[in-house]
């Protein structure tokens, strides 16, 4: 059986470590200590892979409380949050929806394998994105991310120092109320979670907010140092076109401003509002169609 994980050096300090079809978590390693940016699903314990990258101190940093980011924070002793993720981190995820994203998963697989299938030399069919079956050994009643406390928490302008570099903490919520950026701006690498996504970027939860998903991109948009690579909490890879961002704030503008949707169905197999705008396909919602939270 392939290894759950995909672990890919993107440059000497940095590492992408994807559950393909799932989420993106990202290794960045100082002199003195590594950040693991988010912690994964917990389907597979990713504690063990990142042991084997860095001999540097562990602290796990979540962009977000969402379930598929934080279910390995129990195997790191370190663990920061952004503010508002601290009350968020210590509920469960709500086990009808985790069986809603387990019961959606094989038609994923299905349809990732059909377009190997049909283009094996596309981009999207890179191995980041050859979704896996779920491990033999894996109990879905017993998978419960979440519930795991915050060791201290981050607050706007914050520096998390790693010895020859430091990342500084960026308040970004919208995609959910909680949600934090962190960016290197001697290296010019922003770190954005669910924030910024190529692709899918879901603002359709009850929690979520366009404004200020909006606002939250405009800042990005508008930091003091130029950002090189975006590494995101979705895309299998580290994002060197940094327009992204621009386009992310143009996308969600639309939007605000009633741009035409279609219907589509998100990874829980809800039926949500989808506006593409080029790179950025904003899933939104009337407030009605998609009631649902991301915590008990
Ligand atoms: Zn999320």
């Amino acid at each position: 059986m392939r290894d759950w994980f995909v672990v890919r050096r993107v440059t000497r300090d940095l590492w992408m470590i994807a559950e393909p079809g799932h989420v993106v978590n990202w290794l960045y390693a100082g002199s003195d200590r590594a950040i693991l940016v988010d912690s994964g699903t917990g389907i597979v314990p990713i504690a063990p892979v990142v042991a084997r990258l860095t001999d540097r101190p562990i602290t796990v940093v979540n962009t977000h409380y969402h379930f598929d980011h934080v279910g390995g924070n129990a195997d790191f002793a370190e663990r920061l949050a952004g503010v508002r993720g601290g009350p968020l981190l210590e509920r469960a995820a709500p086990r009808d929806l985790l069986r809603r994203y387990l019961k959606a998963f094989p038609a994923i697989v299905a349809g990732a394998r059909a377009r190997v299938a049909a283009d094996p030399d596309a981009f999207a069919l890179s191995p980041e994105t050859e979704v896996r079956d779920f491990p033999p050994d894996f109990d879905p009643e017993a998978w419960l991310p979440g519930r795991v406390p915050a060791t201290a928490l981050l607050r706007e302008g914050d520096e998390i120092g790693l010895g020859d570099r430091a990342l500084r903490v960026i308040d970004t919520p919208g995609h959910s109320p909680d949600g934090i950026c962190l960016f290197d701006e001697r290296y010019g690498v922003l770190f954005t979670g669910d924030t910024i996504m190529e692709g899918a970027l879901y603002a359709h939860y009850d929690e979520s907010s366009l404004p200020d998903l909006r606002a939250s991109a405009a800042k990005l948009a508008a930091l003091d140092a130029p950002v090189h690579a975006i590494c995101a909490g979705h895309i299998p890879r580290a994002v060197a076109e940094t327009s992204l961002i621009g386009e992310t704030v143009e996308a969600v503008d639309r939007v605000l401003n009633g741009a035409p949707h279609t219907l589509a169905h998100d990874v829980f197999g809800y039926t949500v509002r989808q506006t593409r705008v080029g790179r950025v396909w904003v899933y939104h919602s009337d407030g009605a169609g998609s009631s649902f939270a991301l915590h008990d």
